[in-house]
């Protein structure tokens, strides 16, 4: 069977979750199962070897559950990017839409070198929106994101063509 296939017998649907008519996407059966967990993080490992990154990049918050792993599946370093005001010290931020409202993502100004080529990971690719505001974040630290890789995208929302469209045709991936 298909990987993509495989792992999306993980995934259930919740109708109006957390909002009314928002259909949520639970994979929590996927991250207890260690099989399928392992092929998931070993697919996103493979896109970091592919683009030759020299860093994984996760996102608050449940970027950071497939980030960690697959940055050590890869042998590279982990940076976060964080809701604002959790990070000491100075930091990059940016303001991103959401479905309801906005919020606020932060980078610490030394958490990459410059030239860095960062992969950045995500669980779930919707409208695009919140995978922008990290690679402009990742931009504004002086390196170079060389990838966008996610679990899952919810093709209907397009934001694949968003990120191909305003971030200058680097790779999209999702498993
Ligand atoms: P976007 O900015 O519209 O692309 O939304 C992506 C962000 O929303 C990701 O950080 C996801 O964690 C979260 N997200 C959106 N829809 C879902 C879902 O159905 N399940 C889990 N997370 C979701």
């Amino acid at each position: 069977m298909p990987l993509a296939t495989w792992l999306a017998g993980y995934i259930r649907d919740v109708p109006d979750h957390p909002y009314p008519g928002v259909l949520f996407k639970d994979y929590a059966s996927l991250l207890a199962d260690p099989r399928a967990f392992t092929a998931l993080v070993d697919a996103l490992a493979d896109v970091c070897r592919h683009r030759e990154a020299t860093m994984v990049v996760g996102l608050e918050a449940r970027g950071f559950l497939l980030g960690a792993p697959v940055a050590v599946r890869s042998g590279l370093g982990l940076a976060v990017i964080r809701k604002s005001g959790k990070l000491p010290g100075r930091a990059f931020r940016r303001v991103y839409e959401l479905e309801y409202g906005t919020d606020e993502f932060e980078l610490q100004c030394d958490a990459l070198r410059p030239k860095d080529r960062v992969v950045v990971v995500d669980d779930v690719l919707a409208t695009g929106g919140t995978a922008l505001a990290a690679a402009s974040l990742v931009s504004e630290a002086g390196a170079d994101v060389v990838g966008v890789a996610f679990m899952l995208e919810l093709v209907a929302l397009s934001g694949r063509r968003r990120l191909a469209r305003d971030l200058d045709g680097v790779p999209v991936d999702a498993v």
